[in-house]
């Protein structure tokens, strides 16, 4: 049976789950959280509720009716997204999953670090993508700034690559799972710094670190991080897509906050739907 994988469990995601499994498609949808929803105590703009609803409410009925429907949720982090031999595979702190077609619907862009000399260096050193950029960093040294399972998956992909690679937890306990060969480092730091590109990190302590490159890995993956490493268009931190929902990337679609526009439920539900359609029309096809 073809399938489609929704990475995302907020409205655009469960939305798209719906219109997915009702046309008979195997749909799983894999989450971390509630989402913009769980922070959310009352909507009053929604369609059809002449009440005030409450964010976690109108989630939970959305869940419910996806899997009433036959959609499977997974609550886990997807720490990665990589072209298989047909479609994607998907890698989740619950193991790997794979699909004809990938739903990104992860919300909100995350916010580029308040740390000087980010945003400047962007492109001369800073780097959010470890796939596309580590072969840069060949026999060199690296950072990865972040704390978390995306962070350590980044690192991953640099350990063979590079000369030596350090995980700044900029103050937070590093994880226990480290691979082999990382070195972690967990003083905040205070900016990275360097004249035409990144020369070193330098630490609130005063210290610095000598590195040629700094991946900005924080937190969790969203759908920009893996729109932009599978190769689809980003305007800033949101991803591009047509009115059908589709990046560049054949079999991968987006939809809800991670495209911009309208920061809604109306419209993340309206973007699952179409996203999902065009999903299934491919998937038909391919
Ligand atoms: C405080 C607040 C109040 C709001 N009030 C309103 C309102 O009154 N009316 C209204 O229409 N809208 C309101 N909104 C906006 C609305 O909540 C969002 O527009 C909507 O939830 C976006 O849906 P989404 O599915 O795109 O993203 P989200 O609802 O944010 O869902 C994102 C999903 O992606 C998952 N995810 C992210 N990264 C990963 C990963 N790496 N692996 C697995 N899962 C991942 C999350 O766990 C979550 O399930 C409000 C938002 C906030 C924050």
């Amino acid at each position: 049976m073809p399938s489609v994988l929704i990475i995302g469990g907020g409205p655009a995601g469960l939305s798209a789950a719906i219109y997915a499994v009702r046309s008979g498609i195997q749909t799983t949808v894999t989450y971390k959280d509630g989402g913009a929803l769980d922070k959310t105590d009352k909507i009053e703009n929604y369609f059809g509720f002449t009440d005030v609803i409450s964010g976690p409410e109108l989630l939970a009925r959305g869940q419910a009716q996806a899997k009433r429907l036959g959609a499977q949720l997974v609550q886990t982090e997807v720490t990665g997204v990589e072209y298989a031999e047909k479609g994607f595979t998907v890698k989740t702190t619950a193991g790997e999953f794979t699909a004809d077609a990938v739903i990104l619907a992860t919300g909100a862009p995350r916010a580029t670090p308040p740390i000087p000399g980010v945003r400047e260096l962007e492109g001369r050193g800073v780097s959010y993508c470890a796939v596309c950029d580590a072969f840069f960093y060949r026999g060199k040294a690296v950072a990865v700034l972040g704390e978390g399972e995306y962070a350590l998956e980044e690192a991953r992909t640099l350990l063979p690559v590079a000369a030596s690679v350090t995980l700044l937890t900029g103050g937070t306990p590093a994880p226990g799972n480290l691979p082999e060969g990382l070195h972690v480092d967990e003083r905040p730091v205070a900016a990275v710094e360097g004249e035409d590109k990144v020369a070193r990190v330098t630490f609130h302590t005063g210290d610095p670190l000598a590195v040629d490159g700094v991946f900005i890995a924080y937190g969790t993956a969203g759908s920009g991080d893996f729109a932009r490493k599978l190769g689809a268009q980003l305007d800033g931190n949101k991803i591009q897509v047509g009115e059908d929902g589709a990046t560049a990337v054949p079999g991968l679609f987006a939809a809800g906050d991670c495209t911009g526009g309208l920061l809604q439920v109306a419209k993340a539900v309206s973007d699952g739907a179409q996203a999902a359609m065009s999903a299934i029309k491919f998937v038909r096809k391919a």
